[in-house]
């Protein structure tokens, strides 16, 4: 998608989405590709890897050992699994101010 809000703002909610799937069960990019497009998310393979990896590289996500990089897979951190249940409140609290229900 080429609509600069899709970088600027929605990136914290496909990080969300991410952390919340990892918690779940392992995730690999395709998959998380297709969950995202699902939600009208439509993310291209260049900027969810380099999203995957910067969230292992901050310690909120383990990527799987070796295997092709297209292939890796990803499953949540006990630091990872903190930060979303702050960031659950917290997005509870958004939704709550938007008007949701
Ligand atoms: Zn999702």
């Amino acid at each position: 998608m080429n609509d600069p809000a899709d970088r600027e703002i929605r990136l914290a909610l496909w990080k969300l989405h991410i952390l919340h799937h990892a918690a779940r069960h392992e995730v690999y990019g395709l998959w998380m590709l297709h969950e995202l497009a699902e939600h009208g998310h439509i993310v291209s393979p260049g900027t969810l890897y380099p999203i995957l990896a910067r969230m292992a590289r901050n310690g909120w996500l383990a990527a799987s050992p070796a295997k092709a990089k297209t292939r890796r897979g990803y499953r949540i951190t006990p630091k990872g699994r903190a930060l979303l249940k702050q960031l659950r409140t917290e997005v509870a609290e958004l939704h709550h101010e938007l008007g949701g229900r």
